[in-house]
């Protein structure tokens, strides 16, 4: 079985040969917060080998908050925040779940730099939390079971 996804406007699509991201995180830090339009961002981590993209990407690289370089690619022509990718750990890719064809597929299992979120921002209260960059979850070596 596939996931597939794609952009706003169709330009760019994506197919991953996976039944499950690794794992999904919900990202309030503040680079995220402007990807987000406010809110948190939603990324499900897959091995970069199973994703295969096609359209026009642009790649905006910037240093995070935790110190990793990042490439945040996004649709050359409608801007939807597509893939977000660290320097230290080329073998995953993040996919932005709002991207997925059907985003029930990666429910968020924790959430991430909670001190950087603005004073309104709700934290589902079954979620463990972490105030800022988390250690790498079980699979951050790209092994699936
Ligand atoms: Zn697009
Ligand atoms: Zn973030």
């Amino acid at each position: 079985m596939a996931i597939t996804g794609g952009c706003l406007c169709g330009a760019v699509r994506f197919k991953i040969e996976a039944d499950a991201p690794l794992w999904v995180r919900q990202c309030w830090c503040r680079v995220c917060q402007y990807v987000g339009a406010g809110g948190a961002t939603v990324n499900a981590m897959f091995r970069k080998n199973e994703v295969a993209t096609s359209g026009p990407l642009t790649d905006y690289v910037s240093q995070a908050d935790s110190g990793s370089t990042m490439h945040r690619r996004f649709c050359a022509r409608c801007g939807t925040p597509m893939f977000t990718e660290a320097e230290p750990r080329p073998h995953l890719i993040g996919v932005r779940v709002g991207t997925l064809d059907d985003p029930n597929l990666a429910k968020p299992s924790a959430i991430i730099w909670t001190k950087s979120a603005p004073i309104w921002a709700f934290f589902d209260p079954d979620l463990p939390q972490t105030e800022g960059q988390p250690s790498a979850p079980p699979g951050a070596q790209g092994q699936r079971p």
